[in-house]
């Protein structure tokens, strides 16, 4: 039997539900939870705001006010409410983090995990099978995976180490990412219930705010449920999960879980910014050198980014923030390989249209650009450099963690009442301390390599007003953050909320330090690590109870 959708819009208001297992939110959190207890006998329930297509009233439901840095993206279009939730948008680019980022450091305030890096590693594997990636090797070891020749002198890697990224695969579209959502279950899935339509509005605690009793939900044409479960699983997302608890203070006045008031504070991103540009017209050594690689197993072609990071080494001596670069190319109208692709499409729907044609003659005209993405292709083992318009230096930079950058809850309201998230991100001056140095420290060794330098942004040098220059990058973290002390976090390291008994969270906003790599290879890891602790401690089943009698 398959998963079964039921739409709270057609069912009789006041309905309640009861499950061992309720998981708020369908995305990529939330279906790796729900995945591992296929045929368990544990009863699921899935509790989705959205259906399997687009809502956009649904969607406003996302809106924020913003009181802080100017957000790149509203958050009504970098996060979606839908069944398999951002992943829908997602581009895809995957790498863990570091073991300096689990690390407590002196010159990182409110840093340092509960749990350590070295213990994901098995939940990291088992993660990239979720996302379509390929295998669990960012470093310097991929080149012989590659098939290539490492370059003739390398990074020093006391202060630049080399690092890697790779890009997840759709399970049947190789030239899409991995989207969680319609056909990630698996086809018989007779314990899994999916609830869409349903956004929860409130959870009940008991009295005194430390036991989960049950959650409400509400469709957007009025009808209301309760559910209750003996674990309910928040995964709403980094801002989601922490404007819930905060909403939810009917019982509780300062919100469930916030007896420490931590709740929405030390929200970060992955502050985004153009450290420099390099001359397109000079760029191909280095672009050749910091591009894509190719990696073919068993299980098809995948791809991977080169970039380069601040050194944990350095990163100490000089008291700076966890970054990484890598080139951001801005392809050139007119790229004959571009045109490829349109022809392509074209050919196959039997439809020429006049940008068919425009890609014919590109291709026609440009033979030795041809030649040379062929030569690459099949001789090289590359793919093809397309023709830039500009080639920037890109960087991604860890927060600071500030517990005065955060997130309250706004006088405005939503369309079922619910105060809109109030949004107070802030960025630091060690953020600019940190890209500016590592910008300055790829030009010195791009000058030993004797690689084309980037010309670098002047607002490195800025004192005032650099701010604008950062942008979020959709990753918002730290809002429910995990720490053993009940003072310094929201959740302890089995992802529980402290003091409230049934109440769990996944997502990024577990996460007390953010790392420079993007988060959802991460977000899967933890959430896996997450099911696997209710399944053998929290909700036991048959085979776990009998193995665990075997053993005692
Ligand atoms: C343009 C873009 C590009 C990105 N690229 C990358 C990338 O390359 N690499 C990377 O690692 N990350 C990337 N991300 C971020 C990535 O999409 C998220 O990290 C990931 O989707 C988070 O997973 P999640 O399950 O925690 O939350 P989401 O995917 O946001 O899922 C949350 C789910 O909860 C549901 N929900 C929310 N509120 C309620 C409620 N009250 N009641 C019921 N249900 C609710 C939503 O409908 C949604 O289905 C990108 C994001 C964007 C926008």
């Amino acid at each position: 039997m398959s998963v079964k959708f039921r739409d709270l819009r057609v069912l009789d208001s006041g309905s309640e539900f009861a499950a061992d297992l309720c998981i708020v939110g369908s995305g990529p959190a939330g279906l790796s939870i729900a995945k591992e207890f296929v045929g368990t006998g544990v009863k699921v329930l899935i509790v989705e705001s959205g259906t399997k297509a687009e809502d956009l009233e649904t969607q406003s439901l996302y809106q924020i006010e913003n009181v802080g840095v100017p957000r790149e993206l509203n958050h009504s279009a970098n996060r979606y409410r839908i069944f398999g939730g951002t992943s829908h948008l997602w581009t895809g680019r995957c790498a863990p983090f570091d073991e300096v980022d689990f690390q407590a450091r002196s010159w990182v305030p409110y840093s340092g995990w509960s749990i350590t890096r070295r213990s994901l590693d098995p939940y990291l594997e088992r993660a990239g099978e979720n996302l379509g990636i390929g295998p669990h090797c960012y470093d310097e070891r991929l080149w012989e995976q590659f098939k290539v020749a490492p370059p003739a002198e390398s990074l020093n890697k006391a202060v630049v180490k080399p690092v890697f990224w790779q890009f997840s695969k759709h399970h049947n579209n190789q030239y899409e990412p991995a989207r969680f959502g319609q056909g990630f279950m698996p086809e018989n899935a007779p314990n899994i219930d999916v609830l869409m339509n349903a956004n929860v509005t409130h959870l009940n605690t008991n009295a005194e705010g430390t036991k989960l009793e049950s959650i409400e939900v509400t469709s957007l044409n009025g009808k209301q449920a309760t559910i209750r479960a003996k674990a309910i699983v928040l995964c709403c997302g980094g801002i989601e999960n922490a404007r819930l608890l905060l909403a939810s203070n009917r019982i509780v006045p300062q919100g469930v879980g916030n007896q420490n008031d931590v709740v929405g504070r030390f929200l970060m991103d992955h502050p985004g910014c153009v450290l420099g540009s390099f001359d397109p017209a000079a760029a191909k050594q280095v672009r050749d050198r910091f591009g894509h690689y190719w990696l073919d197993n068993s299980k098809g072609r995948h791809v991977y980014l080169h970039g380069m990071a601040l050194s944990p080494e350095l990163q100490q001596k000089e008291q700076l923030l966890n970054c990484a670069a890598y080139l951001e190319t801005i392809a050139a109208e007119g790229d004959p390989w571009d045109a490829v692709k349109s022809l392509k499409e074209a050919l196959k729907s039997g439809k020429i249209t006049p940008e068919a044609y425009q890609g014919a003659m590109a291709v026609l005209t440009q033979p030795h650009t041809i030649g040379y993405g062929l030569y690459r292709r099949y001789i090289k083992r590359r793919p093809t450099i397309t023709k830039a318009d500009r080639v920037d230096l890109y960087c991604h930079v860890e927060q600071r963690p500030n517990p005065d950058s955060r997130l309250t809850l706004s006088g405005q309201r939503d369309r079922l009442g619910m105060p809109l998230s109030r949004i107070d991100w802030k960025i630091s001056e060690q953020e600019r301390q940190s890209v500016r140095r590592l910008a300055h420290l790829i030009c010195e060794e791009f000058d030993r390599l004797n690689l084309p330098k980037p010309m670098l942004s002047e607002w490195l040098n800025q004192k005032e007003g650099w701010e604008p220059n950062f942008v979020d990058r959709a990753h918002p973290i730290g809002t429910t953050r995990m720490s053993d002390d009940p003072k310094q976090g929201v959740v302890d390291s089995n992802s529980q909320v402290h003091g409230v008994e049934g109440l769990f969270i996944a997502g990024s906003s577990v996460f007390p330090t953010a790392g420079h790599a993007n988060p959802t290879l991460m977000i899967v890891a933890m959430s896996l690590r997450l099911a696997d602790w209710l399944k053998f401690n929290y909700l036991p089943t048959e085979r776990v109870v009998k193995l665990k009698q075997q053993v005692a």
